[in-house]
């Protein structure tokens, strides 16, 4: 039989009328035997999600103040889940847990998995389904690093045995059985893991939004939604701030190549977005998945007469770098310049000593920082077998009146990469969305 994993995100899980739908979507299909749960999250624009309020507790016990007022507000929530959905659950004991060991200086790190905990507890009682603790499966060691063979291993044991269960995302536990998390959004990374665990046939990720969009909807009026797109499209849009889908949570199922579908909880009828190792033939081609677009770099140019020549100048540049703890994100190079492109908050804390030891260890003729720069990414597999792609974009943009600091093209051929001034990243991305929408698609 067909395996489907599901993870559904905090808004579908706000209340107990999400989670009724929630419940539907899961009854709908005997296939659909895995669900990893988020926490609580907003109900409406300005409520508070579960997790925050939990933060807000430990904030308020680790200055000596008074967390009983968030502590109520998360009770509360709880409170009208179970009574609306009629599940037999002992929340106050819950309750009283998270209190003593509240008063105990508990780690922000168990503190926060208990929206997960507790929401997939309950839904699990609801649903009928086995509770399987992810405490007991998802394995960090001692660094915080997901051990992803040993987690591979537990998921199955604890999962294979049983036709349904319900997990709770974003954390896992470390070497001494600590509770550790993932960075925010985590479930989808718990999901994908499940996913991988149970060789599920697809990974269904249950959100507020019918898929991916080709672009921002702040940036670009009405953009069209992204049916299909390749795990390394995702990976570059990702990277891009494209924040469907948690970044980390691609491998597990691309490792596995398993299918990954973005859905609405509130619109299931709806097909959202497959991410797939590769498109589908059958496809109308198409030049471009998205256009993304991120601000805060900084590109450091360094400039040396015969820098061509200098064997071992670049790998010392970069090496400067890593001795500070900067990870480069781009590098383009001419004869004699090479351009490190970082992000400005790393860079900030140690301008000054990198600065210091360009100067000191390479001797170049001049050194250069421009601040403020946005980087804009084209990405689509279709780039590599259409013609004028690189001409439309960069007319694009040269006819919106922006000038461009610096060109990347992947070497897959996968995205093309702009830097513009932060003031014209929108306008960039407006321009390359229009043009390529009408012509070269
Ligand atoms: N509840 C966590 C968060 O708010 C994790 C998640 O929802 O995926 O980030």
């Amino acid at each position: 039989m067909e395996t489907i994993v599901l993870k559904f995100g905090g808004s579908s899980l706000a209340d107990a009328a999400q989670i009724r739908k929630a419940a539907d979507i899961i009854r709908s299909d005997p296939a659909r035997r895995y669900v990893v749960c988020s926490a609580p999250g907003k109900r409406s624009g300005n409520d508070v999600k579960v997790t925050d309020l939990l933060y807000q507790c430990q904030d308020a016990a680790r200055s000596g103040g008074d967390f009983a007022a968030p502590l109520a507000q998360i009770e509360q929530r709880f409170q009208e889940i179970v009574q609306e959905l009629g599940v037999d659950f002992d929340l106050a004991a819950e309750i009283a847990i998270i209190s003593r060991e509240l008063n105990a200086g508990v780690s922000r790190a168990y503190l926060a998995s208990r929206g997960e905990y507790l929401n997939s507890k309950l839904i699990a009682a609801y649903l009928g389904f086995p509770f399987v603790d992810a405490a007991d499966c998802v394995c960090f060691d001692a660094e915080g690093t997901l051990d992803a063979e040993e987690t591979n291993r537990r998921l199955y044991a604890a999962l294979n045995p049983l036709q349904n269960a319900v997990l709770p995302g974003f954390y896992g536990s470390g070497p001494e059985g600590e509770i550790v998390t993932f960075s925010r959004g985590g479930s989808d990374v718990t999901g994908a893991l499940v996913a991988r665990a149970v060789m599920a046939s697809l990974y269904e990720n249950w959100t507020d939004v019918s898929g991916m969009l080709a672009a921002d909807p702040r940036i670009v009026p009405n953009p069209r939604q992204i049916d299909y797109i390749s795990y390394q499209e995702l990976r570059e849009l990702s990277y891009m701030g494209f924040s469907v889908f948690h970044e980390d949570a691609v491998f597990p199922c691309q490792k596995a190549g398993i299918p990954i579908n973005i859905r609405n909880t509130n619109r299931p009828a709806d097909p959202g977005t497959m991410i797939v190792a590769s498109l589908p033939r059958i496809l109308p081609p198409r030049t471009i998945t998205g256009v993304a677009g991120h601000k805060g770099f900084t590109s450091i140019q360094v400039e040396k007469a015969m820098m061509n020549s200098e064997v071992g100048f670049g790998a010392a540049l970069l090496q400067i770098f890593a001795d500070h703890g900067v990870s480069f994100e781009h590098c383009p190079t001419g004869i004699d310049t090479m351009s490190v492109i970082v992000h400005s908050s790393l860079f900030q804390g140690c301008r000054d000593a990198i600065l210091e030891d360009i100067r000191r260890k390479l001797r170049p003729d001049a050194v250069i920082v421009e601040e403020h720069l946005a980087l804009v990414a084209v990405v689509g597999h279709g780039m590599s077998y259409s013609r004028g792609v690189a001409g439309a974009i960069f007319s694009a943009i040269g006819e919106a009146g922006i000038n461009i600091r610096m060109i990347d093209q992947g070497s897959s051929e996968l995205n093309i990469i702009a830097a513009v001034e932060e003031k014209d990243m929108e306008n960039a991305i407006r321009a390359i969305y229009a043009r390529l929408e009408q012509g070269v698609r």
